[in-house]
């Protein structure tokens, strides 16, 4: 994206360099096993990262940020990348939520911790019978007094076991179309009445969660938005997701891929022509996803908000993803299976989950072709 960069963009790059040279930590994989020793380092990471001056750039300065343009996070997240740091919170998309649809207060209450790491979030949207088809939740709320009483199950809660807080949609009104029924609410985790239970995805890490809800209880306050705002509530968060705050994963990417080249150089099965062909194809998907993602950033920095062209990006992500994974798997199978480099398996199997979390391919090219093309149904 370099040539994208004007003089302060490109000074800012450096700075970020020589910062992260100092301050990023240092074979942390080894010296963080286990998932909860990279919950700690998450939270940890995040708080230098802050005190550095580093989290929040797009944010409004009056909420902890620094007001600059979507550039300075392309270019951050980019070294970041680069640097093969540890990641940190989800607060650039779940963040929007509070930005742009909470109150003063809450936006007060929130925002400051949520930079610092102070507060982790997760996001309780799918449920069992809701995921691709997520206006058919159930988990209903109640309004007793002052208070909302939430009942239900959510599924696919990634990091809850962590995450202080839940951004949460449940049904408030029954009798309203279905889209239309739906609320928006924050609630701690830890409270009387949920219970968190890790699913193990296939690499065999404890990535995500069910959520149980019994009588639990939530104060109005803690409504974002009116009652029934939640299906927009929702869209906001998604579009975020969906957009170039992924941008971080190219350099990562890139990374990856010029290592198995000099892998398959260096032991010379690059002279296989199928291989070659393998490394070209998925070269040219990451190329095409880094020029989408530039693309993406002109019309934010031109004031144009994330919409369902976000969904190319993220179609391109997963094609970028799962080419390179297999592509690893491919040239490194005899060490996957035979337990010498046991994250060549885990890296293949956890690529097969992109094409679902956050809304599945199949729905993102529905989205494409109802949203962006107006296509029929
Ligand atoms: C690792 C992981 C992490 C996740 N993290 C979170 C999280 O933090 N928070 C959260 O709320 N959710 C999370 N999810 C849930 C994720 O968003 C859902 O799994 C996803 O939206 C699909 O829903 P589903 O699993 O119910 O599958 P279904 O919706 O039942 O889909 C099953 C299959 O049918 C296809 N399909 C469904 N409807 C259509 C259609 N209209 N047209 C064409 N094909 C269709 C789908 O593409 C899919 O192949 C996560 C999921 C995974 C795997």
């Amino acid at each position: 994206m370099d040539y994208l960069e004007n003089a302060e963009e490109a000074a800012f790059r450096m700075g970020v360099r020589a910062w992260l040279a100092e301050n990023a930590p240092k074979d942390w994989r080894a010296r963080y096993p286990t998932e909860d020793d990279l919950a700690r380092l998450h939270r940890e990471w995040q708080r230098t990262l802050y005190d550095g001056g580093y989290v929040g750039l797009s944010w409004p300065v009056d909420y902890g940020g620094r007001g600059l343009s979507a550039t300075y996070e392309a270019i951050l997240n980019d070294e970041l990348g680069k640097a093969d740091t540890p990641r940190i919170s989800f607060h650039n998309y779940l963040g929007r939520a509070i930005f742009t649809y909470g109150t003063e207060a809450q936006k007060q209450r929130f925002l400051p911790p949520m930079l610092r790491g102070e507060i982790q979030w997760c996001q309780g949207f799918s449920e069992p019978g809701a995921g691709s088809d997520l206006a058919s939740l159930r988990t209903s709320a109640v309004l007793d007094g002052d208070h909302y009483v939430v009942n239900g199950q959510k599924m696919w809660t990634s990091g809850a076991q962590h995450a202080d807080w839940c951004i949460l949609l449940v049904r408030t009104d029954r009798d309203a179309p279905k889209h239309k029924g739906i609320t928006c609410l924050l609630a701690p985790v830890n409270q009387p009445g949920i219970t968190v239970r890790p699913i193990h995805i296939s690499d065999g890490s404890p990535e995500t969660c069910e959520m149980f809800f019994d009588d639990v209880r939530v104060p109005v306050t803690q409504r974002i938005g009116d009652p029934g705002a939640g299906w927009r509530i929702a869209m906001t968060v998604l579009a975020f997701e969906r957009g170039p705050a992924d941008v971080g994963l190219i350099a990562t990417f890139q990374t990856a891929l010029a290592k198995l080249e000099t892998y398959a150089e260096e032991r010379a099965i690059d002279r296989d022509p199928q291989i070659r062909q393998a490394i070209a194809r998925t070269y040219v998907i990451g190329e095409v996803l880094r020029l989408n993602v530039v693309e993406q950033l002109s019309l934010r920095n031109a004031g144009r908000p994330p919409g369902p062209d976000g969904s190319v990006a993220r179609l391109l992500l997963t094609q970028a993803e799962q080419a390179l994974r297999s592509l690893e798997f491919r040239l490194r199978a005899a060490d996957a299976v035979s337990g010498r480099a046991p994250d060549v398996l885990a890296n293949y199997l956890r690529s097969r989950t992109i094409s679902i979390f956050g809304g599945t391919s199949e729905i993102q090219k529905n989205i494409l072709a109802g949203q962006v093309l107006g296509l029929p149904r």
